[in-house]
């Protein structure tokens, strides 16, 4: 096992990857990891570009995340957010931490300035030393907007906003008609990440929001067709634990779309690379042990272990399941 891709959402993303690492340092001390990381959620919030996955993914791998949020920095402060309120000016649903600002404004003086995303996130990374090497899907910019299904505040029925304003402002709870990715037309994949997934040795999609993260990564250009053609084996891990999205509200976004939300559900969204899909192996939990005929039916090699990454120990035992069923059969 010498390289090892990743597509990552944040939170279920950053610390799968996580206990990836920590299971590759103990078999395969070589082993290289790269993290495709989502961009939909990027958005621009007074002035600064804020790229909420990449940040968490860095921040988790690097050391800098508040564990108990599982997003953001330890400690932190809110004056300058206040400030900005004190103007009018303020995004009261978005936490702007004033150590995180400095990423944000760091990250993006060197967009205005010309580099690539893909450049700042290597120059951020010198300092965070997440042990992996993190990319974004796209260096154009790609943000995921629903449209609402009906009126909310300012908004009307038939709008699109962006999708962390649904997200973090209404948590999800306005109903929605569908997800339009802006920009992903002229996207393309940013540089390594189609050599990353067709070089590589395994691919694994981490227990990340199948709709919005990994469902965002796949629809760039070429990405999906590198996941079907790759010579690697691809294994999933699902976010799906008993009919409950484990943490967060993805129920909300697989609803939206007809998917089930169950760990057989989001595995036959994502179907066997067999026939057409994009899976070789699909990891659930042990209470979803039942789904596994259904799996095995649809051509989807799957196993049935404890899915909940409480800590790390756990967390790099569902690693190791994953390894054991992508390379197994
Ligand atoms: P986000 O971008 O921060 O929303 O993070 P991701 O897209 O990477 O992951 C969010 C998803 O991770 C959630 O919708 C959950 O379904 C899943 N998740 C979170 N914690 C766990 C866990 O402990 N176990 C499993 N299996 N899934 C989890
Ligand atoms: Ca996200």
């Amino acid at each position: 096992m010498k390289h090892v891709t990743v597509l990552a959402g944040g939170v279920g993303g950053a610390r799968f990857t996580r206990g990836l690492l920590a299971h590759l340092a103990v078999v395969a001390p070589k082993a290289t990891v790269t993290v495709i990381v989502n961009t939909g959620d990027d958005m621009w919030l007074d002035g600064l570009r804020i790229c909420p996955d990449l940040d968490t993914v860095m921040y988790t791998l690097g050391g800098g995340i508040n564990e108990e949020q599982g997003w953001g920095r330890p400690n932190e402060t809110r004056r300058a957010s206040a400030e900005i309120a004190a103007y009018g000016r303020d995004w009261s649903w978005f936490t702007l931490g004033d150590l995180d600002l400095a990423t944000h404004i760091v990250r993006t003086d060197l967009l205005r300035s010309g580099s690539t995303l893909s450049e700042v996130t290597e120059f951020l990374c010198r300092r965070w030393q997440p042990g992996a090497r993190l990319l974004p899907m796209s260096d154009q910019p790609v943000e995921t907007h629903v449209c609402l299904a009906e009126n909310i505040d300012n908004h009307a029925a038939g709008d699109y906003i962006h999708f962390e304003e649904w997200w973090v402002r209404y948590r999800a709870r306005v109903a929605v008609t569908g997800f339009l990715q802006r920009g992903l037309a002229a996207a393309v994949a940013a540089p390594g990440v189609l050599a990353a997934i067709t070089n590589a040795d395994l691919v694994v999609l981490p227990p990340s929001n199948p709709v919005v993260s990994v469902g965002t990564i796949l629809a760039v250009p070429g990405v999906r067709d590198a996941l079907r053609g790759t010579a690697a084996r691809v294994v999933g891990v699902s976010p799906i634990i008993g009919g409950a999205a484990v943490r967060g509200m993805a129920d909300a976004c697989l609803s939206t779309i007809g998917v089930a939300t169950s760990a057989v559900g989001v595995g036959l969204h994502y179907g066997s690379r067999r026939s057409g899909g994009v899976l070789d192996a699909w990891l659930i939990d042990e209470t979803d042990a039942a789904a596994l005929p259904a799996l095995a039916a649809a051509g989807i090699r799957s196993a049935a272990v404890p899915l909940w990454m409480t800590d790390l120990p756990t967390t790099t035992a569902m690693a190791a399941a994953a390894l054991r069923l992508a390379v197994e059969g």
